[in-house]
């Protein structure tokens, strides 16, 4: 099974691989694969920051919770759920650092209309 660490891993040697193949390119006045080699190189550069970014969200996405277990009131990480970035906060997620979680909006709609019919 592969881990975003392992990924991270993979796109970073790939893109040190790929750098040292366009420079060696470049030495050879091979500048045609040596353009497809940088291009790889950054795809492969912005993956590796992809999943850097991946692991250090799941980690304080982990801390956070571990705090809210051990009855700590931890605020809200920023932005508070990576749903609410891409949606421009118009959505959240189900882990949501936010008191936008749908179990809050549940109890939410459950208090107003009274629970049960
Ligand atoms: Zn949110």
């Amino acid at each position: 099974m592969s881990s975003p660490r392992r990924y991270q891993h993979a796109a970073t040697a790939g893109a040190v691989l790929l750098a040292a193949a366009t420079i060696g390119a470049i030495l050879h006045r091979q500048y045609t694969p040596a353009c497809g080699f940088a291009i790889g190189m950054l795809i492969l550069t912005e993956a590796a920051l992809r999943e850097h970014r991946r692991i250090r969200r799941t980690k304080l996405e982990c801390e956070w919770a571990r705090r809210r277990e051990l009855g700590e009131n931890p605020a809200p990480l920023n932005p508070c759920c990576l749903l609410a970035r891409h949606s421009h906060g118009q959505a959240h997620d189900r882990k949501c650092t936010s008191d936008h979680s749908l179990a809050t909006f549940i109890a939410q709609i459950e208090a107003e209309h009274g629970g049960t019919p």
